[in-house]
């Protein structure tokens, strides 16, 4: 069977993993974050969790390797029809070993939503949310090195994104509500 994959992505703070959770929800569709894999190893002790936490409490990508070995057996596990996935693919080398590993599974990128927040509204959004979820990666020195990441590797994808067609550009300033509502009305047929 094909597995469909709609990918979410945008900078710190462009609220993706709000939205995917709405919209795996909507659909029905299994909602996969990296960043919340990653945080929930590290909080169950898992050995291969603490080692990756060296990284990603710094602000620093987890190696490729290192995240696919776990992301791809979450994959081929599901046995839902989709997944909405946010935080991955953030370089274009993830990119192309997701791509590897669609061609011999059958998944394929249905849609790769881009949601589009400014800079300062970003570091406003995160400012905001410190102090709420406590995140240990959420001080001012980390969240530098994130959105300076996600300039650097990640935003090189909407390129290859739209290359493969399946770029859509979403307004991420607008409530979460009407993101929400500009994610959904991509999806015409669904009757949930
Ligand atoms: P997020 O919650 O998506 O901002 O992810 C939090 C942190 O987890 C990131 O700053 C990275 O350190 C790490 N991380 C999440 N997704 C990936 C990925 N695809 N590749 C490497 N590291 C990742």
């Amino acid at each position: 069977m094909q597995k469909q994959f709609i990918l979410i992505f945008g900078p710190q703070g462009s609220g993706k993993s709000t939205q995917a959770k709405l919209l795996a929800h909507k659909l029905g569709y299994k909602h996969v974050s990296t960043g919340e894999l990653l945080r929930s190893l590290r909080d169950k002790k898992d050995p291969n969790g603490l080692e990756l936490s060296k990284y990603w409490t710094k602000g620093d990508l987890v190696p490729d390797q290192l995240i696919e070995d776990i992301l791809f057996k979450v994959f081929e596990k599901d046995t839902s029809q989709g997944i909405i996935l946010d935080g991955y693919p953030r370089n274009i080398n993830q990119l192309n070993s997701f791509l590897s590993k669609a061609e011999i599974h059958n998944w394929y990128i249905d849609k790769a939503f881009y949601l589009i927040v400014g800079e300062k509204e970003c570091v406003k959004r995160i400012s905001k949310r410190v102090g709420i979820e406590n995140r240990v990666d959420e001080n001012e020195e980390a969240i530098k090195r994130r959105l300076n990441i996600y300039y650097k590797s990640t935003e090189p994808l909407i390129a290859e994104f739209e290359k493969m067609g399946v770029l859509e550009r979403i307004d991420g300033e607008q409530t979460v509500e009407e993101v929400h509502r500009d994610l959904y009305n991509h999806f015409p047929n669904d009757s949930s």
